[in-house]
């Protein structure tokens, strides 16, 4: 068996780590053919060295200097590039035969295109995408031909628990909903006065994952929950009625699809996203995947809540984005990455977050976006509206 090229976009990350276990379980199935980073070059080498990639990328000429020597000084035979070019090369070079997309946030967008563009399989993590640019990805994705496989745990088990040919529309398939699980994060049960002065400290401590810090915040303020309702929204065309959150809080069961004859279908597993990942990789076939088989003697029980709307807004804002479509969800994206950053840098309080982006969608529409340059620059003008609002903001 020849290996697969696989282009890791964000290989230092929480999925791009976990990516490279799977990977390293099956060196006779895949090779890392390009590793691309943002600034952690000592990690970035690191991964170089076990994994013998033929590129690795990093954002700038300085840095793509120092791991250059780093490379040529253990004699490694790594080329080393940067820049925003690099990413969308590395993404959809003809020997490339998969696309790990797990950069973080908007700065996904343009390889994650350019993989759709060169028609490649793209193993989707970087739910950011699909919610700014949901409508202009998913044409690219049909245009040319390419493979889309979610990695995000609760998209991977709807897409596993739906028909192969869903993509004729889900009513055509007899799905009446789908059932979005959300674990609550930290704070489900926190009292509501407490919530303003939580620290970024508790926000990032989620029960059940462990993750990046932009959607560990996102999991708390349960804005994650409301992207992902947008993302499904895209992946599998269900409009927003169709798409119910349900609070599981043991994170076992990743969704669940309810068809018209009363039948449901979930995928469990125990909270590793090495499974999504692994189901993407080897898609259709399966591999082993490093995780624990799942004990449901020791869980014995598993509960569900309705989404408390009052305690996170975000996930009400994120459906009124959804049903107001247009640029809202682009807007809400940027808003929520600028807020984000600002509470974890200590700038705003945890529930300024929501006020951030509800403040950026009422002050500013822009106009549809028809291309990515479009998209790019109203991603720009939200930030900047956004960033002036954290200004203000006390
Ligand atoms: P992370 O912060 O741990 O890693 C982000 C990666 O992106 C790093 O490798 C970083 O170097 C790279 N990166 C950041 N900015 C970049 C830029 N401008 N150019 C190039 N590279 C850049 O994040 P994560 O938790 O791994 O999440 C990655 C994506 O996957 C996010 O979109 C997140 O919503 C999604 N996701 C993550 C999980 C999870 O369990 N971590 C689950 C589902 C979905
Ligand atoms: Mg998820």
């Amino acid at each position: 068996m020849t290996p697969q090229n696989i282009t890791i976009l964000g290989s230092t990350g929480s999925i791009g780590l976990s990516t490279l276990e799977v990977m390293r379980l099956h060196p006779d199935r895949y090779r890392a053919f390009a590793l691309c980073a943002h600034s952690q070059v000592d990690k970035l080498f690191a991964q170089c060295r076990e994994f013998h990639p033929h590129f690795a990328v990093v954002r700038d000429a300085k840095l793509a200097e120092q791991l250059d020597a780093l490379c040529r000084a253990a004699g490694l035979r790594t080329e080393v590039r940067h820049g925003i070019d690099a990413l969308n090369e590395m993404a959809s070079l003809p020997e490339v035969d998969a696309v790990m997309a797990a950069i973080v946030g908007a700065a996904g967008l343009e390889p994650t295109l350019a993989a759709a563009r060169a028609g490649k399989k793209i193993m989707l993590a970087n739910k950011e995408v699909l919610v700014m640019a949901g409508e202009l990805f998913m044409r690219a994705v049909r245009e040319h031909g390419a493979t889309l496989l979610p990695v995000d745990s609760e998209h991977n088990a709807i897409f596993q628990a739906l028909p192969a040919d869903f993509d004729r529309g889900l009513s055509a398939c007899g799905v009446r909903r789908i059932l979005l699980t959300a674990s609550g994060g930290p704070f489900r049960e926190k009292a509501l006065d407490e919530l303003h002065c939580v620290t970024p400290e508790e926000a990032c401590a989620h029960p059940n994952w462990v993750m990046g810090p932009k959607i560990s915040v996102d999991s708390a303020s349960m804005m994650n929950k409301g992207l992902e309702v947008i993302e499904a929204h895209w992946l599998f065309a269900a409009p927003p009625e169709q798409i119910q959150v349900v609070v599981h809080p043991q994170s076992v069961i990743h969704s669940l699809v309810e068809y018209t004859d009363g039948s449901v279908l979930a995928q469990l597993g125990n909270p590793d996203m090495r499974t999504p990942i692994a189901y993407a990789l080897a898609y259709p076939e399966r591999i082993a995947a490093g995780v624990e088989p799942l004990d449901l003697f020791k869980i014995a029980h598993l509960d569900f809540h309705a989404p408390d709307f009052e305690r996170f807004p975000c996930l009400r804002l994120a459906y009124d984005a959804l049903s107001e479509g247009g640029t809202a969800p682009a807007i809400l994206n940027a808003a929520n990455e600028v807020a984000v950053e600002a509470f974890l840098n200590r700038r705003i309080r945890f529930d300024q977050i929501h006020q951030v982006n509800r403040q950026t969608l009422d002050e500013w529409t822009g106009s549809a976006p028809q291309s990515l340059k479009d998209l790019i620059e109203l991603d720009t003008r939200s930030r900047s509206v956004a960033q002036s609002l954290v200004g203000r903001l006390k």
